[in-house]
């Protein structure tokens, strides 16, 4: 194979050649978006475009986009905790390791909440916690992604959030994965803040936001000058902010295209099962991103057949990319009860925008017969 097939998008999405483009001219913008003269107001200028189109993608105002570093930095802002009142802090299980990770919070106040075998958060579970916290007294402050990056199960926000609100608490959603793959809106889903990150939506990696409903204010992590109406210092990514504004208005226009993209990923795993009977595709039962599939071979090590693939000049992943490098099976799989056998063989396919029937096809002849070749390998020494 000539060329490489990319299908890890969950990782990372190439730039779009628009966004390069953008961040090509961006970088020409010699002043500091904090300067008065003219150089200063015309990078202030494109930040500021940029903001309205970030915000435009989640149906948020733009004052209340703070661009950070990515979803990581933008995910421990959520979760400084919120100056003067007590709070306790809820995770799902199945979170980014940035959220897992408590941000500000103590061990003692973080609850994790579990997940179903098909990896959706169980909410009964977080309602009976909820019911505890009584008016006036510790504020609930609950973690929920739109959607998982390992398996795309997509995550009930709207129906957390209205329990969280009864409750009187906060809700933030994760959504660097769920941007430009499914429709989201701040107020239908409730959220009191939403992580994105750029390089998720064909925009350049190390930017993303933290994303607030009116009202809602963050403990800034980064101390210093007034940027970003003081909620985050230091000058501004101008370069990697107008790319980002570029990618979020081409993702929000590429909603359009998701349902080609899910017919492809369907074809991918109808194919894989046709290859191979005992194939498992986690998270099947309940809907999911329209790009991602996450498909275990029993017998069929991961690594090895990420590596197989790799050499037949096709990218994907063994579970999370964002924690490539250990050998231990993903949290999100262990939350969701999958048993290590299984969790070891789990393979990540990401579909992207550019995706065509082609990748499918390529896909299938060589997992097909990479498959059978490890299966034919592991009987000879059995
Ligand atoms: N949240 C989720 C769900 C992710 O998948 C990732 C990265 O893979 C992040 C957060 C971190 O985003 P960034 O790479 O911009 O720090």
């Amino acid at each position: 194979m000539n060329q490489r097939s990319y299908l890890d998008h969950n990782a990372t999405t190439p730039l779009r050649p628009e966004v390069r483009e953008a961040v090509i001219g961006a970088l020409s913008l010699s002043g500091n978006p904090s300067s008065v003269h003219a150089e200063g107001r015309a990078a202030r200028a494109a930040i500021e475009k940029a903001r309205a189109q970030v915000a435009a993608l989640v149906g948020a105002k733009p004052e209340n986009v703070i661009f950070t570093s990515g979803g990581t930095e933008a995910n421990t802002l959520a979760l400084a905790a919120q100056p003067g009142e007590a709070w306790h802090c809820y995770l799902s299980a199945i979170e980014h390791p940035s959220v897992l990770s408590g941000g500000r919070f103590y061990r003692e106040t973080t609850t994790i909440i579990p997940v179903t075998p098909d990896g959706v958060v169980d909410l009964d579970v977080l309602r009976k916690k909820l019911k505890k916290h009584k008016p006036g007294g510790w504020r609930p402050f609950v973690s929920l992604m739109a959607a998982n990056n390992e398996t795309g199960a997509i995550q009930p926000v709207a129906e957390a959030a209205a329990i969280v609100q009864d409750a009187g608490g906060l809700l933030h959603s994760d959504a660097v994965q769920a941007a430009g793959r499914i429709p989201l809106d701040m107020t239908a889903l409730g959220a009191d803040m939403v992580t994105l990150s750029a390089h998720k939506i064909g925009g350049p990696k190390g930017v993303g936001a933290l994303v607030l409903a009116d009202g809602v204010s963050v403990e800034p992590l980064i101390k210093g000058g007034g940027q970003e109406g003081r909620r985050r210092a230091g000058t501004e990514n101008v370069a990697g902010i107008v790319g980002f504004g570029v990618a979020a208005d081409l993702a929000a226009a590429d909603l359009a295209n998701m349902d080609a993209v899910a017919k492809l990923r369907d074809a991918l795993e109808e194919g894989a099962r046709a290859l191979c009977a005992d194939a498992v595709v986690l998270s099947a039962g309940v809907p999911r991103l329209p790009n991602t599939s996450c498909i275990a071979v029993p017998g069929v090590k991961a690594e090895t057949l990420v590596i197989g693939l790799d050499l037949a000049g096709i990218a994907v992943s063994a579970g999370s990319a964002c924690s490539s490098g250990k050998v231990e099976p993903s949290h999100v799989l262990a939350a969701m009860g999958i048993t290590p056998e299984i969790a070891h063989c789990a393979i990540r396919v990401s579909l992207g925008f550019a995706s065509e029937n082609t990748d499918i096809q390529g896909y299938l002849s060589a997992f097909g017969a990479l498959v059978k070749r490890l299966k034919q390998n592991s009987k000879e020494a059995a």
